[in-house]
């Protein structure tokens, strides 16, 4: 009887803890996937508003006017060192 109750117990535990276990590993997946969804969100903005000058080696302009870059914000489709004169 009573080691019958302490096998219950005892899987009572493991499975408890299991329990807290995945929550913490949910937590960490929800925070991960919301940080890719505004990853992919600023992305597709950043790429729409994308400089479009063609600069002399054929390739487009990288400035997306984000904070980490210095050409500035993107105005008429282009950023601040190209912009038409
Ligand atoms: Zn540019």
């Amino acid at each position: 009887m009573n080691n019958e109750r302490n096998v219950s117990s005892r899987l009572y535990w493991s499975l408890y803890h299991k329990k807290v276990q995945l929550e913490r590993e949910n937590e960490k997946l929800l925070i991960e996937n919301n940080f890719l969804k505004n990853k992919f969100i600023l992305n597709n903005i950043s790429e729409e508003r994308r400089c479009s000058f063609i600069r002399s080696n054929g390739k487009r302009c990288r400035q997306k006017g984000l904070p980490h870059q210095n050409g500035g914000e993107i105005i008429n489709g282009y950023c601040q060192y190209h912009q038409p004169k």
